[in-house]
């Protein structure tokens, strides 16, 4: 009878919705905002390598750290792909031939590039 008894009141959901549900509302919330936290956190990586750094480090101090001292640092550090200078290569707006983006002259032609030079090119139409 006693072993009946515990799997009925397993079985059957609680006539009245009180602590139960209550620490149901309360588990998934904390799992929402943990699972949110973790987004956070796996964003601010993917953010880190795409300037080049270390996906794990940077997962690492915005989980156990802090997630926004890690996207401020993030969003703050120059890529490391210019700052070696081995950014993608890109065509010169002079002589087309392909040259590091960073670069500020160019070794084919030895223009001397600017920035602007790249952005006016994307925008040139005519
Ligand atoms: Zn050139």
């Amino acid at each position: 009878m006693r072993t009946a008894s515990i799997i009925g009141a397993a079985a059957r959901p609680p006539t009245s919705y009180g602590p139960e549900l209550a620490t149901l509302v309360t588990l998934v919330v904390v799992v929402g905002l943990v699972a949110v936290y973790v987004w956070v956190c796996v964003l601010i990586a993917r953010a880190a390598v795409a300037k080049g750094r270390s996906y794990r480090a940077w997962f690492a101090i915005s989980f156990f750290v802090s997630p926004i001292l890690a996207a401020i640092i993030i969003a703050s550090v120059t890529p490391i792909a210019q700052v070696r200078g081995a950014s993608a290569l890109v065509p010169c707006p002079r002589c087309a031939e392909p040259i590091r983006e960073a670069a500020s002259v160019c070794r084919f032609c030895g223009t001397e590039l600017e920035e602007d030079d790249f952005e006016l090119d994307e925008s040139e139409t005519e």
